[in-house]
């Protein structure tokens, strides 16, 4: 049964190679431990996606983590007041590198409708986002399409990149060490 793609390599009768940092990009990309952080109706899509019709699972990323020390993927799918931004960021800190983060849906990624003084228009202003899903609420289908952008990410990104000085420098403009 072919489960996903073999990277690029070569191939001979009995034999496959190819580089180290494919093969980690690929066991990356394919083992995903999301961390939920749900806080209002956008989690209900979440849970519509791990359920049997959209089941994540397919995707390798079936088992969420509620501890940030054992998650790769910070989901955030709800308002995020204010109040709990500097939560949100407390929990992308204590996550190990490499680390990716979704913003599910019109309020986690811009304060969607709440263009108010209590929320926070959009998880950006306080962590770096890797991939926006648009929607009030996203569909299953778009959170999946999230994923695989994630996924996309994790495969191709270097091993070196979390070291680069860019890496460096975009953590610095959130002030996290
Ligand atoms: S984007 Fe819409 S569905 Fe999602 S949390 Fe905000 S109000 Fe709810």
């Amino acid at each position: 049964m072919k489960m996903v793609e073999a990277p690029d390599g070569h191939i001979g009768e009995g034999f496959f190679a190819t580089s180290f940092e494919k093969v980690i990009g690929l066991a990356r990309a394919n083992s995903l431990w999301p961390l939920p952080f749900a806080t209002s109706c956008c989690g209900i899509e979440f849970m519509a996606t791990m359920a049997s019709t959209y089941d994540l699972a397919r995707f390798g990323a079936e088992r969420p983590s509620f501890s940030p020390r054992q998650s790769d993927l910070l989901m955030v799918m709800g308002t995020i007041a204010k109040k709990m931004g500097p939560i949100v960021r407390q929990v992308y800190e204590q996550m190990a590198e490499p680390r990716w983060v979704i913003a599910v849906g019109a309020c986690a990624s811009s304060g969607g409708i709440f263009d108010t003084y209590s929320v926070l228009q959009g998880i950006d202003r306080v962590v770096p986002v890797d991939v926006y899903v648009p929607g009030c609420p996203p569909r299953p289908e778009q959170i999946l399409e999230g994923i695989l952008h994630i996924q996309e990410l994790a495969k191709n990104e270097g091993l070196r990149r979390r070291n680069s000085p860019q890496y460096q420098a975009l953590l610095e403009s959130y002030n996290i060490k």
